[in-house]
């Protein structure tokens, strides 16, 4: 039995079994062989079987591996940050996104509930802001439409007035 790997005119790929080489030869000159896609019966045999070729010193096998394993490091990263256990370089990247986000916003300390609601309300110019806020306070503004979001940031980046 012989596993062939063959291609339509329309350049769909399948594999054809055959008793032999001559048997492939014999059915297809006969236009026997159809595409299991298509239908098309112009099929042409593919020089060989890429994923057989596992020496590699004659044919250079297109090889999918670095699209293939690219993936891998982004889910791991999500896999460790999840568990809690973050390589140095996350929590570097995740550092530095903190640092640019403090930069971004306007520190209003603890008159955060106040200046979002005033911001709100067009008193205040719109901006982004960061200060502290109680969770009742975060409760109170989301019923008056006001979402914020609380981000844990470290003692060492936040400003020396805290
Ligand atoms: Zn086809």
């Amino acid at each position: 039995m012989k596993v062939l790997n063959l291609r339509c005119a329309n350049g769909h790929g399948f594999e054809g079994w055959f008793g032999s080489e001559d048997d492939f030869l014999d059915q297809n000159g006969r236009a026997m062989i159809e595409c299991p896609l298509c239908a098309d019966r112009v099929v042409s045999r593919l020089p060989s079987a890429p994923r057989l070729n596992l020496s590699g010193a004659r044919e250079p096998a297109p090889a999918p591996q670095p699209e293939a394993a690219a993936p891998a490091p982004t889910v791991s990263a999500v896999t460790a940050s999840v568990s809690g256990m973050q390589p140095p370089d996350l929590q570097a990247a995740w550092l530095s996104g903190m640092r640019q986000l403090l930069a971004r916003t306007e520190d209003v300390g603890l008159r955060f509930a106040e200046e979002a609601r005033r911001m709100h309300y067009g008193e205040a110019p719109n901006r982004g802001i960061r200060g502290h806020a109680s969770p009742e306070e975060r409760e109170a503004l989301l019923d008056e439409g006001i979402e914020t979001v609380a981000i844990p940031v470290p003692r060492a980046l936040d400003g020396p007035v805290q």
